[in-house]
């Protein structure tokens, strides 16, 4: 049965690579409006939970529901549709588009219409009549790179294409956002903003996140909750102060 107030379920997930478990009985379930931290030393199987979740692997066992539905086994392109969204790295064949255009190529069967109704509606704009430039235009507002818009994708900053790719996220109409590192190699002052656009998406639009980090401080500033990963399968979860405290939490990053 679906508990209440969870988006995502993911239950006895199990992948393997030749042999290695990469993803071993994995259960766990994200609340809706949540910022659920993912942690756990390098090798647990966190990117390839992410993998599994959004499409681009096929689990060899278990179960994956969005929203009450299952979406096991179902194309990346399909998962991304229902609005269960992860970033991806701006390729480098993009690099000399503007940010604009980056937006704008996010394929027209991918943009949803939950997140962009709140917006249309006071301004008694039809929905049909919002174009796809102002939808780039206003995911570019949502993560202050308004003033880059023609700028090309590759000028941008580490930090600023971070903010980019997640803006590409919301051309979708996410109802959930999965992050994979957010803060590797962004400088404190762009991680700020990156942590205010996540708290912005998640308050003003319900937007719920997932988000892989190795920055301790990061994920208890940023984080309702934290769920733990070790050897492919979860191994805690609660408030990000008690994880941190957990004795099991510090043996796995620090022990064996
Ligand atoms: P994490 O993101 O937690 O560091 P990963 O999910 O990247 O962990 O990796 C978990 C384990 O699965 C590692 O041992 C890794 O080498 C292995 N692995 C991940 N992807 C593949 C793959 N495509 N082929 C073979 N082994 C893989
Ligand atoms: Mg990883």
């Amino acid at each position: 049965q679906r508990s209440a107030g969870s988006i995502l379920e993911v239950k006895d997930l199990t992948k393997e690579f030749g042999g290695l478990r990469a993803v071993n009985g994995c259960t766990l379930e994200v609340q809706a409006g949540s910022i659920t931290g993912l942690i756990g030393p390098n090798g647990a199987g966190k990117s390839t939970l992410f993998n599994l979740i959004t499409g681009f692997e096929t689990p060899d066992r278990g179960r994956i529901l969005f929203r009450g539905e299952d979406v096991t086994g179902l194309p990346p392109h399909r998962i991304f549709q229902r609005g269960l969204c992860r970033t991806f790295q701006i390729p480098r064949e993009h690099r000399g588009m503007t940010v604009l255009e980056n937006l704008m190529l996010v394929p027209p069967y991918q943009i949803g219409e939950r997140l962009w109704n709140p917006w249309l509606r006071p301004r008694a704009v039809r929905r049909q009549e919002m174009g796809i430039r102002d939808r780039a235009l206003a995911a570019l507002e949502m993560v202050d790179l308004v003033a880059w818009q023609d700028r090309p994708a590759g000028e941008l900053s580490g930090g600023q294409r971070k903010l980019l790719e997640l803006a590409r996220t919301l051309m979708a109409d996410p109802a959930m956002i999965l992050l994979d590192e957010p803060g590797a190699g962004v400088n404190p002052t762009l991680m700020r903003r990156l942590t205010a656009v996540i708290q912005r998406l998640r308050e003003e639009r319900g937007v719920t996140f997932l988000i892989i980090e190795h920055d301790l401080d990061l994920v208890t500033r940023l984080c309702d909750t934290v769920i733990v990963m070790s050897e492919g399968a979860t191994l805690a979860e609660g408030p990000p102060d008690a994880i941190r405290r957990d004795p099991r939490v510090v043996e796995a990053y620090l022990g064996g």
